[in-house]
């Protein structure tokens, strides 16, 4: 059966490859954009067919909405996928694909505008009976007031960016008198950001883990979970390993967590791929938002499952039925993917980009490598500094720790830094191989150091 005819992918790198191995696989021909220095990246040769958007910055090209659709249109493109970044969580996007014609790959728009705020999206569920962490239940508008909720939540809390997305504007305030500064610097940085200056404050968790659910809903009211990963390693809070299942997971609290993720999806009437993101700590579990797009690190659960997250993507989105129950859904051995990022992670994971001047990509039982990078690649400074994701999988965490391993010493880049030595520090990390991770893992371990 086929899904789409031509499927438009509006992304980049990996992930754009990723996407349409998807649709080659499902017998779909794939159309790529790309920017002026994408003219020769790898996506564009693997597509059937590939259009110049426009020069460098993303506005011009990757963020360019007419003309994205425009060459939707005249392609012939039946559905476009967004891949995660660029308009993946853009809800004008999603609702403008409708009204072109063009099916959007991903959840309504309706939800997308939903979750897109960190505020709004806590109220829901605060409301439908998912633990949340207290928090200000409006923006912050008046000093006085913001200084007497904090106190009432009490020292340490975190200002967020409502808007916000890529652990951009969070700031961490010890004490009241750190309050006001963190609340105009956070404004000012979400205004500038994302266009709106809404913050608000959240009790701060000293060393929580990060764990989050991958949920599959339909159009027609079947939802499932697949189970959980365990994003804790982070630089600047953004992920840097991660692994499922969590290692610290128990039955009891799977049960408890996937009920309240399924919630999440149910009470936003969500269909498509979505994340369902806690922060967990001593026992206890708190929402803390959805992403309502394919994930990077969906790969970790697609190892675990079996599960293609891309093509029951497409299916979702051409109106086709959940083949899975729950039921069917087994958890089979570990996985863990490591970013590779184009960084210097001696001197503050600053970007790297330049010419790989030599590649070779590990292999191998249970290796998957998902890049779009090659030999002779010159890596374009304007976009993500993630240039691959490397996956292990393994019968158990150990075995996957050890194919990591050794993916890692067989991992030739050369010309760029990346972060491959950290990686192989973590992996020989006693904490890290005993599970004991928590969201400043990095810092504290000071293995970037090393
Ligand atoms: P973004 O959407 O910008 O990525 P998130 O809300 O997803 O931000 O948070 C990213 C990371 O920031 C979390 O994984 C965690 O490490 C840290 N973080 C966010 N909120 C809190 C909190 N209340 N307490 C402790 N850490 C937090």
């Amino acid at each position: 059966m086929s899904y789409f005819n031509k499927v438009l992918i509006a992304n980049r790198g990996e992930i754009a490859i990723r996407i349409m191995r998807g649709c080659r696989e499902l017998g779909i021909e794939t159309v790529a954009v790309f920017s002026e220095p994408d003219r020769n990246a790898l996506h564009v040769k693997y597509a059937d067919e590939a259009y110049l958007l426009g020069a460098a910055p993303p506005k011009e090209s990757y963020l360019n909405m007419d003309r994205i659709l425009k060459i939707a249109k005249s392609s012939g493109a039946e559905a476009i996928h967004p891949g995660y970044g660029f308009l993946a969580e853009n809800s004008k996007f999603a609702k403008y694909c409708e009204e072109e014609g063009q099916t959007f790959i991903g959840p309504s728009w309706k939800s997308i505008e939903a979750m897109g705020s960190k505020l709004g999206s806590k109220h829901m569920m605060d409301k439908a009976g998912v633990p949340v962490l207290p928090y200000t239940h409006d923006g912050v508008k008046d000093i006085d007031e913001a200084k007497r909720v904090a106190k009432d939540i009490g020292y340490p809390v975190i200002v967020k960016a409502s808007a916000g997305g890529g652990g951009i504007g969070m700031q961490i305030v010890e004490n009241e008198e750190e309050l006001e500064n963190a609340i105009e610097k956070g404004m000012r940085i979400a205004e500038s950001a994302f266009g709106d200056s809404t913050v608000f404050i959240e009790k701060y968790l000293v060393k929580p883990r990060h764990i989050e659910f991958q949920v599959l809903c339909d159009k027609h009211g079947n939802r499932v979970h697949l189970y959980d990963r365990e994003c804790s390693i982070q630089r600047r809070h953004q992920k840097l390993v991660e692994e499922a299942p969590c290692p610290i997971m128990t039955d009891e609290l799977r049960e408890r967590m996937s009920e309240s993720a399924l919630k999440v999806a149910e009470a936003s009437g969500y269909y498509n791929a979505g994340t369902v993101e806690f922060l967990y700590s001593e026992g206890n579990y708190y929402f803390m938002e959805m992403n309502t797009r394919l994930q990077v690190e969906h790969t970790v659960t697609e190892m675990i499952t079996g599960v293609d997250i891309v093509k029951q993507q497409i299916k979702v989105a051409a109106d086709e039925e959940l083949r899975h129950s729950q039921e069917d859904i087994r958890l089979n051995g570990h996985a863990i993917e490591c970013r590779i990022n184009a960084e210097d992670p001696l001197n503050n994971f600053t970007a790297d980009p330049g010419k790989i001047v030599r590649y070779r990509s590990p292999g191998g039982p249970g290796i998957r490598v998902d890049s779009g990078i090659h030999m002779g690649y010159a890596i374009p400074p304007m976009y993500d500094s993630m240039i691959s994701k490397l996956c292990s999988w393994g019968s158990d965490r150990q075995e996957s720790i050890d194919r990591m391993r050794r993916a890692i010493y067989e991992y030739v880049i050369l010309g760029v830094k990346t972060t491959l030595p950290l990686h192989h520090a973590i992996m020989r990390n006693s904490h890290f191989i005993n599970g004991d991770t928590h969201t400043h893992f990095l810092q504290e371990e000071h293995i970037q150091k090393s």
